[in-house]
């Protein structure tokens, strides 16, 4: 397995290295501020986000299904956010499009851009934690752009913060360096201290890569001393970690495993599993570089076992590749060929999660338009509201649909959730195509016969009774009633396969010949009708007797009957001018038809006058 040895042989850039780490601590700043009536404790979630995303998805959609937030649309648009990063955190991606349908929907009920520019941020973080850099970075310009006319400090930084760590995955350390300054300026001008160490984080990261090692120390250290200040352990502990790795770039590997081991103590008393793989993975390569190959490969298998346990995909490459690297520096040449061969399975089914991923957001833009077309007739109903000058009832009946699209959309959720978090995706995928059928693409196979193609009785007994209703069409109106002439016996020599190529063949001989001059259905096994309007009695019949010549013209030929023809009956009957109803008309020109196979078939008769 070639793909394997490369693994193990591969360049490992620092980016790549850096950015598992970081990706716990970056991403969390947000417009939204902290308002006066909060429903939700926002720092204690951002909070339980870091610490345990699992949990923060639970309560966050708990929080939702409870309509504490429905008078709060803006908190609600904050929740849902924070849920897509811990989603992302935990590598989630039925959780991501399930926040992403949310805010998806909040943006076309509220006209909300923010919340649509959210679900493209996580939607790049999704891709670019996957590789796809340049589909990231597409999404999360798109996003920016939703937000350009905005020039409040909040969503300046916010933008600003995003295309920094866009741009920073892409590799394109000066850009990103350029909008991580933005970001550090606009969180500057709100003296939100948290948001600023969340940016330094970031610059951080892009100065490494562009060499300077120093400055990006600096900034780690300055992020640290604001997370302490603001006693936000878990984050300050990500610091530790970040320069702990610096650390060991560096060569300084007893620094590191004093920094990884203080964040490793922190984490576990806090119980915060993913910060306790990452200090404990640095912890093994610091002591794979001492030289301390046992305890090293002891530690790193560990950490792989509870970032499968925890089904931390997103960690497990980064984990799987020091893991080879470890044991081979051991000597475990075995070992370290296992683990790469794990760590390229893991990104292949990574890979191919992706393609769902996909799927989900073609879904979430036919949901998009499904939401639209809601809408759409919200407004129109509000138009007539006004015209009537209830400008109360307006407010009302936009609030009540508001209310029904969320009911909707609690109901759709509480059914996938209802089958288990692993048949999320799946479920979402089905549901929505569902929807999707209900569309007119629905209406249409309703009325269509799968065999043939052709409409089918519903669709024809409808177009009867619009003609007979005298809604469509100019009179004289002709019916004609098709049945194949021992059709039995041609499923008894070939089977049913034969009869169905029959039934096919034939089908193509009647709308040939027809071209156009009357309506064809299949109405019954063997049985066609054909509906035409400006034909009378004589007319018909002529038609009648081209379609019977077609057919008893036909060879069907098949691999074990070369040669076989067919012939059919027809019953002619034209609606009668005295208020004939549609049984009636059928009857007619059913007898016609009997009397038609009493004559020996092959044959067309015309009713009798009604
Ligand atoms: P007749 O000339 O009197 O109409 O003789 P017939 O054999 O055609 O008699 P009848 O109309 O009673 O039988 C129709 C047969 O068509 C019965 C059924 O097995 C067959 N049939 C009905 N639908 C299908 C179908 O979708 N595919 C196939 N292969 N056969 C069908
Ligand atoms: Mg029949
Ligand atoms: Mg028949």
């Amino acid at each position: 397995m070639p793909a394997a040895v490369r693994f193990l042989l591969r360049d490992h850039g620092v980016r790549r290295v850096l950015r598992s780490t970081l990706v716990f601590a970056v991403g969390l700043a947000a417009v939204g501020t902290t308002h006066a009536a909060t429903a939700f404790d926002r720092a204690g979630f951002r909070r339980e986000v870091v610490a345990n995303p699992a949990q923060a998805l639970a309560q966050g959609r708990t929080l939702l299904d409870s309509d504490a937030l429905a008078q709060h649309p803006g908190q609600e648009r904050e929740l849902l956010w924070l849920m897509g990063r811990a989603a992302l955190l935990k590598a989630d991606d039925a959780a991501l499009a399930e926040v992403n349908l949310r805010l998806g929907s909040l943006a076309e009920m509220r006209h909300d851009d923010l919340a649509r520019a959210y679900a493209g941020f996580l939607r790049a973080w999704l891709l670019l934690d996957r590789g796809k850099t340049d589909a990231g970075l597409g999404d999360a310009l798109r996003a920016a752009a939703l937000l350009q006319d905005r020039s409040d400090p909040a969503t300046r930084g916010l933008v600003a913060y995003q295309l920094c760590n866009a741009y920073s995955e892409a590799g394109d350390y000066h850009r990103a360096q350029t909008q991580c300054d933005r970001a550090l300026d606009a969180y500057s001008e709100l003296h939100d201290s948290e948001r600023i160490a969340g940016a330094e984080n970031l610059k951080a990261e892009v100065l490494y890569n562009l060499g300077q090692v120093q400055a990006s120390i600096a900034l780690l250290e300055d992020a640290r001393q604001r997370y302490r200040a603001a006693h936000d352990a878990p984050r300050a502990g990500i610091i530790d970690d970040n320069l702990a790795r610096l650390d060991l770039e560096q060569g300084k590997a007893a620094a590191a495993i004093r920094l990884s081991r203080r964040s490793l103590a922190e984490a576990e008393r806090a119980g915060r599993v993913n910060h306790v793989i990452l200090a404990r993975a640095n912890i093994a390569r610091a002591e794979s570089a001492l030289g301390q190959h046992a305890a090293a490969l002891a530690d790193i298998s560990a950490d792989v076992a509870a970032a499968r346990q925890r089904h931390l995909a997103g960690l497990l490459p980064d984990l799987l590749d020091t893991e080879s690297r470890i044991a081979e520096a051991a000597g475990q040449l075995k070992q370290a060929l296992h683990a790469a061969r794990a760590e390229a399975n893991e990104i292949a089914s990574q890979q191919a999660t992706m393609d769902t991923g996909a799927d989900v957001a073609a879904l979430e833009a036919r949901f998009a338009t499904r939401e639209k077309e809601l809408r759409i007739g919200e407004l129109e109903r509000a138009n007539r509201i006004k015209a009537l000058e209830l400008v109360t009832a307006q407010a009302d009946a936009a609030r009540h649909q508001a209310q029904l699209a969320r009911q909707q959309l609690k109901f759709a959720f509480a059914s996938l959730l209802a089958v288990g978090a692993g048949l999320i995706a799946l479920t979402l995928f089905l549901l929505l195509r569902g929807q999707r059928q209900h569309g007119a693409q629905y209406r249409e196979q309703a009325l269509r016969d799968p065999l043939t193609g052709l409409e089918n009785r519903r669709a024809f007994f409808s177009r009867l009774q619009a003609l007979v209703s005298g809604q469509v069409g100019e009179p004289p109106h002709a019916l004609l009633l098709l049945d194949l002439d021992h059709f039995k016996q041609i499923n008894d020599r070939g089977g049913h396969p034969l009869g169905d190529t029959v039934l096919v063949a034939v089908a193509r001989c009647l709308e040939e010949t027809l071209a156009g001059a009357g309506q064809l259905a299949r109405i019954g096994g063997e049985e066609f009708g054909v509906l035409c309007s400006g034909r009378g009695p004589s007319s018909a019949l002529t038609l009648g007797e081209r379609l019977r010549a077609a057919v008893a013209g036909l060879t069907v030929a098949t691999a074990e009957v070369p040669a076989l023809t067919i012939t059919l009956s027809i019953g002619v009957a034209v609606l009668g001018t005295l208020g004939e109803d549609v049984d009636a008309w059928i009857r007619r020109a059913d007898r016609a038809l009997y009397a038609a196979k009493a004559r020996g078939r092959n044959t067309v008769v015309e009713a009798a006058p009604a």
